[in-house]
């Protein structure tokens, strides 16, 4: 029939993977026991209490009827106290907080609230897509910010020009930071909040790996800043924190009205997660602390092993303690691509090139630690021994 894509999906920026993807499968076919550390979707099973919790929720009919579209009560309440708990943050249930499909969703639709076409939205580089694609669905214009190594891999917010600033809604951050491991400061949240206000820019923070730290020190929310909850929003997801990648929950909360626009959006597309799955989520956010402190060190272990396997060969991985990836330069002389394809066809190993989450993720390479750990070892012994 030859019916054409949209305008809109023919701008999408192509899919890196392709090429990868492809090799991985011909390696398959010609029998190589291919270890795949592309992929950050955590191996380990979610937590048997939230299971249970959503079977149970799942018998009960009146679960099975159209949800809030915010979410239920019980669970904006519970995203409320688990935030007083881990961040001491208060949340007004009522209208600071909503129920996500996932982050992704909530990443991906917020622009849709605030952006008009020719608004600019400053996203960082290397990154998540998402931030890019939700700007460009809405009419937005993406404005990506490197992320440099010596900046801590922090947006330079001196670098962006004044015209670009004048055009910005909105400015994305993640930290802990997908794909680099690095983490934020505090005084950088000062700085961008300060810097937010100043030119009336909504401060959009991802915040989907704050409890995965290695460390004693636990990362911070955004709306621990003084002042915060007059710019920003925080998106958080229980993907990362208690594997529940399939489940689709999540949650955005903070600045009322920024909530608020998310919330009409939402209203308008979908009808809100299955109640079952809230229930499975307020089972999660009241997990006591113990359960995540095992899956830490479960990561902390994996960490050592792919870390010192590099370092042997004169790899060295970003020094950090948190998020489940490790971020490392490909060695001289070869791209991101080709170090990839490298580890490939010698090691049988898949990881993604640092240029696949944007130009400025070129000379690095990310692996993530979400294969049980006798692969990992195994990936480790294969690293070892490649000769570079
Ligand atoms: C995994 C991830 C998310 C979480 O996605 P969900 O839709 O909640 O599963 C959000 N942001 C980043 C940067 C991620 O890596």
């Amino acid at each position: 029939m030859g019916f054409e894509f949209s305008e809109r999906l023919k701008a999408l920026p192509p899919y890196l993977f392709a090429e990868l993807d492809r090799k991985k499968q011909e390696k398959i076919a010609q029998g190589v026991d291919v270890i795949d550390l592309g992929v950050g979707d955590p191996d380990l099973p979610t937590p048997q209490p939230i299971i249970e919790a959503g079977k149970r929720a799942m018998e009960n009919p009146e679960n099975h009827k159209y949800p809030s579209y915010v979410g239920m009560r019980s669970y904006r309440e519970a995203v409320s106290r688990w935030y007083k708990r881990r961040f001491d943050v208060e949340l007004d249930p009522d209208s600071e907080v909503i129920a996500l499909i996932g982050s992704k969703e909530g990443v991906a639709h917020f622009p849709l609230a605030f952006v008009n076409s020719g608004d600019v939205v400053i996203c960082p580089d290397p990154a998540y897509p998402v931030y890019k694609i939700g700007t460009m669905f809405a009419g937005g214009t993406p404005y990506t910010v490197p992320l440099k190594e010596e900046n801590g891999f922090l947006p330079d917010l001196g670098s962006i020009p004044q015209e670009v600033v004048d055009r910005a809604k909105i400015i994305w951050v993640n930290y802990p930071n997908n794909p680099t491991s690095a983490n934020a400061t505090e005084e950088f949240y000062r700085e961008l909040i300060s810097w937010a206000k100043r030119h009336s820019i909504i401060v959009a923070s991802d915040n989907a790996y704050s409890e995965i730290y290695l460390g004693d020190k636990k990362p911070i929310s955004i709306l621990q800043i003084e002042g915060a909850k007059d710019v920003a929003i925080e998106f958080h997801s229980l993907s990362k924190t208690y594997n529940m990648t399939g489940w689709r929950i999540g949650m955005a909360v903070g600045n009322e009205e920024l909530v608020k626009g998310l919330g009409k959006v939402k209203t308008n597309v979908d009808s809100g997660q299955f109640n079952a799955v809230q229930e499975a989520g307020i089972a999660a956010l009241n997990l006591p602390e113990e359960e995540l402190d095992k899956l830490r060190a479960t990561y902390r272990e994996r960490r050592e092993v792919m870390s010192s396997a590099l370092r042997k060969i004169g790899l060295e991985a970003l020094d950090s303690d948190v998020t489940f990836y490790l971020w490392i330069k490909v060695p001289s002389g070869y791209t991101s691509s080709e170090f990839v394809s490298k580890l490939l066809d010698e090691a049988g190993i898949v990881c993604t090139p640092g240029n696949g989450f944007g130009d400025a993720g070129e000379g690095y390479f990310r692996i993530s630690l979400t294969l049980p750990t006798d692969r990992l070892v195994e990936a480790a012994k294969r690293i070892e021994s490649l000769k570079l």
